[in-house]
């Protein structure tokens, strides 16, 4: 296996014990914990100068990333635009507003940056064929990495998932199952499959220690873009928590680095149709308590029973941010205004954001000189059907 000079191994965020890459492939070999990438920061010279100019995509940081550029599975995934978004800054109350347009990857979403990682490291595991469940846009990009590196891929989606991300897995060739109901339902079949066929390698959110770690960069490219400056609040629509985990590590190791002296607050927005991590959050829990009827319009964080939410809530705790619900009604109205506002096209997922950084202002939770970046994980045009039904029933 080929890795990065300071990458160390991999860390249980459960029992601790530090494992050795090359043999771990997926979750704790002792206790069944989430794995973390480790690097030793000590052992790294790096300045804002050292990612300028190097490498492509996201793989400017390969420093602060387990696999070197020379072995990346890419598609030119990441370097994605930070768009000023003033209309919206002024309706908020707050000093700037940025738009951070991840649907400008190659496959329309951040999870692109995910699988890159992911595949990458499947690729130095020797896998052939790499395996997930996914509520959608992770099987598409997980499908089109997998082409791109020459291995087969298993996705096991649910119907509700969109019909993009059905059409554009069958078009890079993989391999779907489409399951009944909902994630959860697509997760039982990726279970039994897999049980059946260990060979397959898993993508699966938080099975493989690397997608947090490819969508860490987010942050590494918001820092950047602001000129090394951190912004206040980071408000990212929350599923799995894959992003913020990972964005909530990276602003921990560029301080850690001494490249910024602060952390910024980091805010969970969900839908009220399934917001697990809100509820944990207000009540103080530690964990979450599975959600019972996921019920949402947006697809990518219908995610009833978050496996990781006690790194996302120690993220939210640590970092000063919190989390926030809204209905999908106020979410689809505030792709609209995106759109309308600012130009910026919004998928309905990430339109959570919006509206929950709308009622967090309205709460008094920005400051009217404080910096706020919205994520836009996916692209406005994959949920075009979703935003203009939303329309029509305005009689527009
Ligand atoms: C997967 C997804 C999310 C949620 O991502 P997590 O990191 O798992 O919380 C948000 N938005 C879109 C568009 C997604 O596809
Ligand atoms: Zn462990």
């Amino acid at each position: 296996m080929e890795t990065t000079d300071a990458f160390t191994g991999l860390r249980c965020t459960d029992c601790e014990t530090l494992f050795d890459a090359a043999e771990t492939p997926g979750r704790c070999p002792d206790c069944g914990g989430i794995l973390d990438p480790e690097y030793d920061y000590d052992a790294l010279d790096v300045t804002p100068e050292t990612f300028s100019g190097e490498g492509r995509g996201l793989w400017r940081y390969e420093s602060l990333l387990p696999f070197p550029e020379s072995v990346a599975v890419t598609l030119d995934e990441g370097n994605t635009p930070l768009v000023e978004a003033p209309n919206l800054a002024e309706e908020l109350g707050v000093g700037q507003m940025y738009i951070k347009d991840e649907g400008r990857n190659p496959t329309g979403t951040f999870k692109d940056r995910g699988q890159a990682m992911a595949v990458t490291a499947a690729a130095q595991h020797d896998a052939e064929t790499i395996a997930l469940a996914t509520a959608g846009n992770a099987g598409q990009a997980a499908s089109a990495y997998a082409a791109n590196a020459g291995m087969d891929s298993e996705t096991f989606i649910p119907t509700r998932a969109s019909f993009i991300n059905k059409a554009m897995i069958n078009v890079h060739g993989g391999e779907m199952t489409v399951v009944e109901g909902r994630i959860g339902d697509a997760g039982a079949a990726y279970d039994d499959a897999i049980a059946d066929h260990p060979e397959w390698h898993s993508v699966k959110t938080f099975v493989t220690p690397y997608r947090h770690e490819g969508k860490k960069t987010m942050l590494y490219e918001t820092v950047e873009q602001l000129d090394w400056e951190l912004p206040d609040h980071v408000v990212y629509p929350t599923g799995g928590g894959v992003g913020l985990v990972g964005m909530h590590k990276a602003a921990t190791e560029l301080r850690e680095l001494g490249l910024t002296d602060d952390l910024p607050a980091m805010w969970a927005a969900q839908s009220e149709g399934c917001a697990p991590i809100v509820k944990a959050f207000e009540s103080g829990a530690d964990e979450h308590e599975p959600w019972e009827q996921p019920d949402t319009i947006c697809g990518g964080i219908e995610i009833p029973d978050p496996g990781a939410s006690p790194l996302i809530l120690d993220a939210l705790e640590e970092s000063g941010g919190g989390a926030v619900a809204t209905p999908d009604e106020e979410i689809l109205e505030a792709a609209l205004t995106v759109a309308q506002k600012e130009g910026v096209e919004m998928g309905v997922t990430c339109s959570a954001a919006t509206s929950g950084a709308q009622k967090l202002a309205q709460e008094g939770e920005f400051g009217e000189d404080d910096t706020v970046v919205l994520l836009n994980t996916g692209a406005g045009s994959k949920d075009a059907d979703v935003i203009r039904s939303h329309l029509m029933s305005k009689g527009i």
